[in-house]
């Protein structure tokens, strides 16, 4: 789905220049959840907008199914936002003069299919997120759980490949945390989607299939903390002290592990 090679993303600030990105490859495979997780001001979300062509990377690649986003035309990323990637924000960023109804059909005016049919996709939407009962409430007649739930079924109207999703439960208290990653974990396992979730949450995180972290710019995978800590014992005593045998459980698939020192929240 993607392959980012040296992504380097500089801001200006006054006479500053801000590294937000130092360098980062980063594969990231068709139906696979992946967790970014870091401290703020690492630069999450700037990786997150890149890899939506919501920004440009100073230098580096950016291929999303065979073609790099840092050389298209606007027109063209517009086109491929549009149509293949749906975006999920921490503050919903809902238009609140409009109902969840207007709101959820407005991902699909650039799509061009008739007023009708959005009308009826956006209730369908609407419906399959738990709202079906709410389509006429403005996000302010709504609880945060529940605006999420617009944004959510909003990013995926238009059935996208891709769930970028930064921060999406920052705003909620942890019962409603819980249920809207149940619903994210539900729509990518249904869905066949792509997602990339940035969170400072490790209990969010460890429901992906992989957790990168973000640090200065640069991202890494950590191995699961079990294996690291046989590596460790390996150095310290040597392998042939070891038991023999995998260091890991084959029942215990690496993704299900937590990340070996949890980044603090930021
Ligand atoms: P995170 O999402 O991990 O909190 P960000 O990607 O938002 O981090 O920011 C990374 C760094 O880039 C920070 O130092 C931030 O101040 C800077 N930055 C982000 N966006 C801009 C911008 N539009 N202009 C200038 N600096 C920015
Ligand atoms: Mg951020």
């Amino acid at each position: 789905m993607y392959k980012l090679s040296g992504v380097t993303k500089n801001y200006a600030k006054g006479r500053e220049n801000v590294a937000a990105l130092r360098g980062v490859d980063l594969v990231v495979e068709d139906g696979e959840w992946l967790s970014i997780q870091g401290p703020t001001g690492h630069g999450k979300s700037t990786l997150l907008q890149i890899l939506g062509g919501l920004d440009r990377p100073s230098s580096g690649i950016v291929d999303f199914d065979g073609r790099d986003l840092a050389q298209l035309r606007e027109a063209e990323i517009t086109r491929v936002r549009a149509t293949s990637i749906g975006f999920v924000f921490q503050t919903f960023n809902l238009v609140p003069t409009l109902s969840a109804q207007e709101n959820v059909e407005a991902a699909l005016v650039p799509l061009h299919v008739s007023a009708a049919v959005r009308r009826q996709r956006a209730a369908v939407a609407l419906d399959a997120v738990g709202l079906g009962d709410r389509l006429r409430h403005v996000p302010g007649e709504l609880s945060g759980g529940q605006q999420q739930r617009v944004a959510i079924a909003r990013a995926l109207v238009k059935e996208p490949k891709v769930l970028l999703a930064d921060e999406p439960t920052g705003n909620l208290d942890e019962d409603t945390r819980d249920e809207i990653i149940g619903l994210l974990e539900t729509m990518w396992r249904e869905r066949g989607l792509t997602m990339v979730l940035v969170t400072h949450d490790s209990a969010v995180a460890r429901r992906a299939q992989r957790i990168g972290v973000m640090k200065n710019g640069r991202l890494s995978f950590r191995p699961p903390a079990r294996a690291q800590a046989a590596r460790a014992q390996a150095a310290h005593y040597g392998p042939s002290d070891l038991p023999a045998g995998p260091l890991q459980p084959p029942d215990l698939p690496a993704g299900e592990e937590p990340p070996a020192d949890p980044v603090p929240a930021g």
